[in-house]
């Protein structure tokens, strides 16, 4: 006897997609295929609809102290929006301030995070100094289930800089352990100088801040990190790429055997610069900023031909009043935007629905690639039978216009405020139970689990 079947839907992997039905039992999936009279205690008919595994977003911010403030959506309120866009798992970050050891960090995030989490969730370590324990606390994280680490390339003056020698012996000591690195790529002194040099000038309005970290000042750090993973055998993964000349630099290392991966979000895809010259600007602002058109036309390409491998989000919410506290000079402004409830829709609707993407490759950006490359494949971002029942039903011809007062992220703007998507989670199930049930979230806090990983899986 099955909990449930979900009936007549079409059915996507990272491979292919098929007509089937999917049983589930005991929160794993049971059974993939016509199954009749299997009998059930519960069946949702999901005819004209996609049945896929359900989102992972390895890049967020819940409850983040940052500028003086705490990012608005807390493990509550950020992973309910998770599950009504079709997220079942994420992974957040657990950052080591002064005195603290990455290991501490990871218990501390994990005392906020565990009783409050509506959907399953994992963390990535971040390094912000590195010393002679290093590697046997790296080691220690590995075991422990934690097997990807975060080093930032930038931040110097909060004490966060990994300089080249560290990302060096990082990327060589995670590759011993099965781990991987992940940046953010950014040079630290053209972003500084170029910064500086803006505010000396009085250039301190929003349409100023792309000209703080231009697209070059990515890439460079993209293309010097490559080079580290090249020299030390590591693997490496590029947070939040955001220009076409970061894309370009990846597609290099690719080509040289560099095991590189990168990320990018619907935002990079999706927005432009222009924004910033709008009395809203400042909404729309994250480290590293959105770009140009070409900029947006190039990491299109990355995607079509497999050089950008994730789409995530780096989920940073910070409402109106919060933002407002850049009283006009942009080097104030709480950088970071919503978009965890956003991303799988707009992907849906400017990829699939569009013809950009087929449905595997929907999958694979959204779920499966994530699901390897951080340790979960197949228990997430798979149907497998014997995994998770991890589920998000798309009814491809819903339209929807998305507006911050229907969605469910603890802010009061939407970067895409506006747009009518086409294509729409239904029903989003963790573990076998619906957690969304096309209006509401229906799960509870305390449902997620934190998720032991294992070692990357390549792709
Ligand atoms: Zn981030």
């Amino acid at each position: 006897m099955l909990d449930l079947i979900l009936k007549n839907g079409t059915v996507v992997t990272l491979s292919e997609q098929f007509a089937a039905d999917v049983g589930v039992a005991d929160g794993k999936i049971a059974l993939v295929g016509r199954l009749g009279d299997v009998p059930a205690r519960e069946e949702m008919d999901v005819s004209g609809c996609f049945v896929m595994p359900g989102g992972l977003d390895v890049h967020t911010h819940m409850q983040l102290p940052f500028c003086g403030t705490v990012s608005a959506d807390d493990f509550v309120t950020g992973t309910r929006a998770a599950a009504c866009g079709g997220v079942t798992t994420l992974i957040d970050f657990a950052i080591p301030g002064a005195g603290v050891t990455p290991m501490e960090a990871v218990v501390r995030r994990r005392e906020e995070a565990d009783p409050k989490v509506c959907i399953d969730y994992g963390l990535h370590a971040a390094f912000t100094k590195w010393t002679d324990e290093s590697p046997d606390q790296m080691r220690e994280l590995v075991e422990y289930g934690i097997p990807t680490f975060k080093l930032f390339m930038v931040y110097r003056n909060e004490g966060w800089m990994a300089d080249d020698f560290v990302l060096y012996d990082a990327l060589r000591v995670a590759a011993e352990r099965g781990g991987m690195v992940g940046v953010h790529a950014e040079n630290v002194f053209l972003q500084e100088a170029l910064t500086e040099r803006l505010l000396k000038e009085g250039k301190i309005g929003c349409e100023y801040f792309p000209g703080s970290r231009p697209d070059f000042v990515e890439a460079e750090a993209i293309a010097r990190a490559i080079r580290w993973a090249e020299a030390s055998g590591g693997t490496l993964y590029i947070f939040h790429m955001s220009s076409g000349m970061g894309t370009d630099a990846v597609a290099d290392g690719k080509r040289r055997g560099v095991h590189v991966y990168a990320e990018t979000a619907m935002t990079y895809l999706q927005l432009n610069d222009e924004l910033f010259k709008t009395p809203d600007g400042p909404l729309y602002a994250t480290c590293p900023p959105i770009r140009r058109p070409v900029d947006n036309v190039r990491l299109w390409q990355g995607i079509a031909d497999g050089d950008v491998q994730v789409i995530a989000t780096d989920h940073c919410a910070f409402n109106r009043e919060q933002k407002a506290m850049w009283e006009g000079n942009f080097s104030k402004i709480p950088f970071g935007m919503p978009g965890i409830e956003t991303s799988l829709p707009v992907l849906f609707s400017e990829g699939v629905s569009t013809g950009r993407i087929d449905l595997p490759t929907f999958v694979k950006l959204t779920s499966a690639n994530p699901a390897r490359l951080f340790g979960l494949y197949p228990e997430k971002g798979s149907l497998q039978t014997g995994t998770d029942a991890d589920i998000v039903v798309f009814d491809p011809e819903k339209v929807v216009t998305l507006t911050y007062e229907n969605l469910h992220m603890n802010v009061d703007y939407c970067p895409f405020e506006g747009l009518a998507v086409r294509g729409y989670p239904i029903k989003t199930l963790l573990r076998g139970k619906v957690i969304y049930n096309g209006t509401d979230f229906v799960g509870q806090p305390g449902d997620g689990r934190f998720l032991k990983r294992g070692p990357v899986q390549p792709l």
